[in-house]
């Protein structure tokens, strides 16, 4: 039966995982090596079989009603699926169980999650790497890393204790704020350079010249390769990027977009002093942001 949770990141708590992927395999191999039991579902039995055998987890099939003596569930599908997965899980929980889940947007799903499931508490490890599915999981994704939690006032605080000291012994910091600062902050840092990236790899692209347009793609190098790194990504996860964090995403980019205007201002006036002061700020603002290790 459940353990009773401590909210200590003890180590024999049995653990299931919804969604076997990058970020689903990636924790099941890290809470083994911590010591946890963990019960993976994923909807094809073939990747089942790759966790099994890559050891992300002790056992694994497409049925949820493995998860009945679980004490922590992580769901780890893609966004679009979370709903739609915890209706078709919840049934079998036990009452006692935390529901926790790692999608990159959350308001909508902590909205709809938490009427599903009291014990449920928002969760967004802020790792990955450009790949997808069982075989791309890797061990110490999660090291270093923020992990962001989003309780609301209506959340249990001993779920909250839980989920922060299994995300602390995966060696995330570990952040807690609102859904909604959470997707306001992650679509300035996160959402708005991969529109931003995309337009510049299409509108540099869109040269008319075709000399031009070759020569530029011979000297790329540093600049246009950290420019465009986010712009030449997985297009699913950006779709669902904008399709979930719509109205965050949108007030950046318009700000944004003024921001691009005041620029071409500048330049098109020749305003070489109001110029120079705004890159002055640009390089003090960017000590502000404390990246996290690649
Ligand atoms: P992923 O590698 O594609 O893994 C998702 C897995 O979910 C798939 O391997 C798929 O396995 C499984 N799945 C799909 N539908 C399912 C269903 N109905 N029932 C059970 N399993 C199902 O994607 P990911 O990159 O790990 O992303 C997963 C979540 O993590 C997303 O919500 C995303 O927002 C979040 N996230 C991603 C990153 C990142 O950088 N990638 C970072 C932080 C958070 P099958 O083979 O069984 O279909």
């Amino acid at each position: 039966m459940l353990k009773g949770l401590l909210g200590n990141g003890d180590s024999d708590m049995q653990i299931g995982i919804v969604g076997l992927g990058l970020i689903g395999g990636s924790l099941g191999l890290d809470l083994r090596a911590l010591g946890h039991r963990v019960i993976g579902v994923s909807q094809r039995p073939s990747t089942c079989e790759q966790a099994i055998a890559r050891g992300a987890v002790d056992q694994a099939s497409p049925d949820p009603r493995l998860l009945a003596n679980t004490d922590v569930v992580f769901l780890c599908t893609p966004l679009g699926m979370m709903e739609t997965v915890a209706q078709q899980l919840c049934p079998h929980l036990h009452p006692e169980t935390i529901l926790t889940d790692v999608g990159s947007v959350k308001a909508p799903i902590v909205a709809s999650l938490s009427l599903l499931w009291t014990n449920f508490v928002g969760g967004h490890p802020m790792s990955g790497t450009a790949e997808q599915g069982i075989n791309a999981a890797l061990k110490g994704l999660f090291v270093g890393n923020a992990y962001v939690l989003t309780p609301t006032s209506e959340t249990p605080v001993a779920a909250v204790d839980t989920v922060t000291a299994l995300a602390r012994a995966l060696g995330s910091r570990v952040y807690h704020c609102t859904p909604e600062v959470h997707d306001r902050a992650v679509a300035w840092i996160s959402h708005l350079p991969v529109m931003v990236s995309s337009s510049l790899i299409a509108a540099c692209s869109h040269e008319a010249d075709g000399a031009v347009l070759e020569m530029a793609q011979k000297l790329a190098s540093s600049g246009f390769r950290d420019t465009s790194r986010v712009g030449g990504g997985n297009p699913e996860l950006g779709v669902m990027m904008a399709r979930y964090n719509r109205d965050a995403l949108l007030a950046a980019l318009y700000q944004y977009r003024d921001r691009l205007d005041q620029v071409i201002t500048q330049i098109e006036q020749q305003d070489w002093g109001s110029l120079e002061t705004h890159l002055q700020a640009t390089q003090q603002q960017r000590s502000c942001f404390q990246f996290q290790p690649q």
